[in-house]
């Protein structure tokens, strides 16, 4: 079994779902007592909210590699960054370390595509949702058609995320905003919903969408097991 490399902290509550999914997994397929072989690099997320929040991406690209050393030092064969947001950092991961990097969105699109599905909404950060790394990779690199919430509802997806969900509060009333939000992107055509951002499988789950939801924390993690017992 390869060693998973993951760069968490960012929550730490999504990165703990990360450890739990992906042992379960190596429970799953290998059979009780195996447990996954998992180095992470959890980092404290009050100055990286910060520096995002200030735009020094520069600052957070150097954290981020040396993260990325770290776990290679460690002896990890592979690298998760255990949040969306931050793959705008991708590039700069890849080239501190010769680990490969498996990318959210690559595992994300894959299982939209498995599913036949074309045109999806993306909830996230306001990172996310409105800058190019993220929508530019689904779109790109797997010939999807993305659509974002309108700007008030984006800012309530984002503030939802910051203020509570980093925080471990789910809240009913948030449930329903996000439910609300969701019934407005499938009337603009989205034939799935991508939670972009993973804390929020915390908050939403099949049952809160008419359509398919693809759960990034999951679908990452799961091919973080792939990778490891392959
Ligand atoms: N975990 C979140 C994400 O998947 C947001 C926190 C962050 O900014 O990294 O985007």
């Amino acid at each position: 079994m390869k060693t998973i490399g993951i760069i968490g902290g960012m929550s730490w509550e999504s990165s703990a779902q990360y450890y739990a999914i992906i042992n379960r997994a190596v429970r799953d397929r290998l059979g009780s007592p195996h447990s996954a072989r998992i180095l992470m690099h959890s980092l404290d997320f009050a100055p990286i909210a910060q520096m995002q929040a200030d735009g020094e991406w520069e600052q957070l690209g150097e954290a981020m590699a040396g993260s990325a050393r770290a776990l290679e030092a460690g002896g990890a064969d592979c690298l998760l960054i255990a949040t969306n947001t931050m793959h705008k950092l991708a590039d700069e991961v890849e080239e501190a370390c010769d680990l490969p990097l498996i990318h959210i969105a690559d595992s994300t699109a894959d299982a939209v595509c498995e599913k036949g599905l074309t045109r999806v909404a993306l909830l996230g950060t306001a990172f996310t949702m409105e800058q190019d790394f993220y929508r530019d990779r689904l779109e790109e690199h797997h010939g999807l058609d993305v659509i974002i919430p309108d700007n008030d509802d984006r800012a309530e997806v984002h503030r939802i995320i910051y203020e509570e969900l980093i925080a471990g509060e789910v809240r009913d009333t948030s449930r329903e905003a996000y439910r609300e939000i969701i019934e407005r992107l499938v009337d603009q055509g989205a034939q799935g919903v991508i939670l972009g951002c993973t804390e929020i499988m915390l908050l939403i789950s099949q049952s809160d969408s008419p359509v398919p939801i693809f759960d990034t924390t999951e679908l990452h993690a799961l091919a973080a097991v792939e990778f490891a017992l392959s």
